[in-house]
């Protein structure tokens, strides 16, 4: 494996994402005690994330603080990324594999001519070799892969791998200017939030997804308030997506976001292959529908068969008992 490694947080909200912590982890699991592991933190105004990035364990904190940095933007983000790679000599890059992630490490691959590795849930040591396991059909099986050369980009998967703990000593802090490009050929006018709580539903530790079997977008309603009491987020099937029910920013599944909480809570959704592309990785699943032959039900720790419109607010209440 290389001697440098390079994670890409995640700052999104003026917070850094849970995954940077799993992929600086991700990065000590899969290097050898001589490897240095550096963190970049590219944004605007950077000065307190960096402050709270600095005992995450890493050797360099490289910090590109620019105002043309503010949102995301491939071009602006893939020009920063390449020459802190360059600067801290590192042959391995570590993302999140979140909607940042998943759109900048194909750029950052083919510029460095790397191989790339997506997705990934476990990182384990076999002989010399690092072996990276990623799900694949839908969850159904995986992969076991591993490099044969440098460089290389990996993208972790939220909530699989442990974050890494505080470390007593500080990064070194170092500040790179930005490479502003001479041209870029889009830039970002405005971002628009979708609200779909405050917690971030990828990171959630507990997720609540409402199906078609919800009925409108009142019926997402019961479905907050059990996330409220059990700290979690809400999410949706394509189907409530498509017939207006929430937004789309909700959804799950295979074209939606890939979730791995520790309890997942599908109420009246009948459990597509599309949509347990997405949560099927997930450590408990309950599963709460009125038809007994839901193929949820096949895939499901726990299974309620009745109306969700009972059985979610008696939950709420035990919960909000206990
Ligand atoms: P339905 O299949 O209509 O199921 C509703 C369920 O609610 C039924 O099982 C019913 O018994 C139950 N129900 C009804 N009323 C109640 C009640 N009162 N109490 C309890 N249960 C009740 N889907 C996704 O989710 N995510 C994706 O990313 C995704 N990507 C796709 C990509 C492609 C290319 C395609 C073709 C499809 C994709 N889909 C995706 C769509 C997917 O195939 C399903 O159509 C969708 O998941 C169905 O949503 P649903 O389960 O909410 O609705």
């Amino acid at each position: 494996m290389s001697a440098s490694i390079l994670v890409i947080a995640e700052y999104r909200d003026q917070s850094i994402r849970q995954v940077t912590y799993e992929a600086i982890q991700a990065a000590k699991q899969s290097t050898s005690e001589e490897t240095q592991i550096h963190v970049a933190l590219i944004g605007f105004e950077l000065d307190q994330a960096a402050h709270n990035l600095a005992k995450c364990g890493a050797e360099t904190l490289y910090v590109m603080d620019h105002e043309d940095l503010r949102d995301y933007n491939p071009e602006s983000y893939a020009a920063a990324v390449m020459h802190i790679i360059k600067e801290s000599g590192s042959e391995g890059v570590y993302l999140g594999h979140t909607a940042i992630g998943r759109d900048l490490s194909p750029i950052i691959s083919s510029r460095l001519d790397a191989g790339q590795i997506s997705d990934v849930t476990a990182i384990e040591k076999a002989g010399d070799e690092f072996v990276f396991t990623r799900p694949i059909y839908a969850g159904k099986a995986s992969e076991h892969k591993v490099f044969r050369s440098t460089p290389w980009v990996v993208t972790i998967r939220p909530n699989n791998i442990p974050a890494a703990e505080v470390s007593e000593s500080d990064a070194e802090r170092v500040d790179l200017a930005y490479p502003k490009p001479d041209s870029l050929r889009t830039t970002i006018r405005n971002v628009v939030q979708k609200s779909t709580g405050t917690i971030d539903l990828a990171e959630a530790n507990v997720v609540i997804a409402g199906g078609r079997g919800v009925k409108g977008t009142e019926g997402f309603k019961p479905l907050e308030e059990l996330a409220d009491v059990l700290g979690g987020a809400v999410g949706a099937s394509r189907g409530a997506c498509d017939a207006e029910y929430c937004d789309y920013a909700m959804q799950i599944g295979q074209t939606g976001k890939v979730v791995t909480p520790e309890v997942y809570i599908a109420c009246g959704i009948s459990g597509a292959i599309q949509h347990v592309a997405g949560m099927s990785q997930s450590k408990l699943i309950i599963a709460i529908n009125k038809d007994p032959e839901a193929p949820i039900f096949k895939i499901a720790d726990y299974g309620i068969v009745g109306d969700l419109f009972e059985i979610v607010p008696l939950l709420t209440e035990e919960f909000r008992a206990a």
